[in-house]
């Protein structure tokens, strides 16, 4: 199973969504690859790659055809294998517009290394880029972290319109495994208002598993480790857990069911 973490907005919990749902699901037992598609590369740090390792990246594979299999390596974290980003995926959308096949350049590169793994987590650069298109192209499901915060709504809305639109012209298989609420802090008023709003509106598509505030899930990347290596009983740490329980869950039912329309 391929799974996107995407949002039409930066600072939202995409990265730390990505690298500690992969790590709750290595630490569950299963064969997990992240792949980074930020130049950020913030996914790539937060697992222990330094910056002077982060050759050869994923840049490499979707641009000049190096095999997933060959850039692809161990992260600090048992079953937990990685494919980096790297600072030359900033000009990426620039050079994948020249392929014919941009939109699935990524799927078919993952084609034969995502069979190594139970699941393979994309964390995406904000926006819809060509990369995040790439993603969501070669997914199965996806997850979009949503923090209640004004406006919020209005980001999820377009995602997922966009994503409806990549289902119907490029990706049949593609569904929503969830909105998950991020950053949540019930210390300020707004945030009781939005959660519901948003629990009202999307129902069912939104995680019963809320991720709050927690200042060690801000601190983990600074020692490049996960929350789960970092400060296992914090939190965040069993929040994200609880996030990986319920994606199976979700992933699975998914599975079973037919595809509906991504919106509710
Ligand atoms: P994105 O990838 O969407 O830009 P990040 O995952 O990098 O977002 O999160 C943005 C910042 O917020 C980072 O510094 C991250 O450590 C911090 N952060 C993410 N989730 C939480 C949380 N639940 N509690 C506290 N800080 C968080
Ligand atoms: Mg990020």
């Amino acid at each position: 199973m391929i799974c996107a973490v995407v949002s039409k907005k930066g600072g939202v919990g995409k990265t730390t969504t990505a690298v500690t749902l992969a790590a709750a699901l290595a630490e569950a037992g299963r064969r997990v690859l992240l792949v980074d598609l930020d130049s950020q590369a913030s996914a790539s740090l937060s697992v222990g790659v330094g910056r002077e390792r982060l050759a050869p990246s994923v840049a490499d594979v979707l641009l000049w055809g190096t095999p997933a299999r060959e850039a692809i390596r161990a992260s600090g974290v048992p079953r937990l294998d990685l494919l980096t980003a790297s600072a030359d995926l900033a000009s990426a959308d620039l050079e994948l517009g020249s392929f014919r096949q941009r939109e699935s350049r990524l799927a078919a590169a993952l084609e034969h290394a995502a069979a190594d793994y139970d699941q393979v987590i994309l964390d995406c650069p904000p926006g819809l880029p060509l990369l995040a298109v790439n993603a969501l192209v070669a997914a199965d499901v996806f997850v979009v972290p949503v923090p209640p915060q004004f406006l919020a709504l209005a980001g999820a809305e377009t995602l997922l319109a966009a994503a409806e639109r990549l289902r119907a012209n490029y990706n049949p298989k593609l569904s929503l495994a969830g909105l998950l609420l991020t950053m949540v802090d019930y210390r300020t008023a707004e945030t009781r208002r939005n959660v519901q709003r948003i629990r009202e509106r999307y129902g069912d598509a939104v995680f019963a598993v809320e991720v709050r505030i927690n200042t060690r899930l801000a601190e983990a990347p600074g020692a490049a480790q996960t929350i789960l290596q970092y400060d296992s009983k914090a939190s965040g740490a069993q929040a994200y857990r609880l996030v990986a329980e319920e994606y199976l869950l979700r992933a699975e039912r998914l599975t079973r069911e037919p595809v509906g329309p991504i919106r509710s």
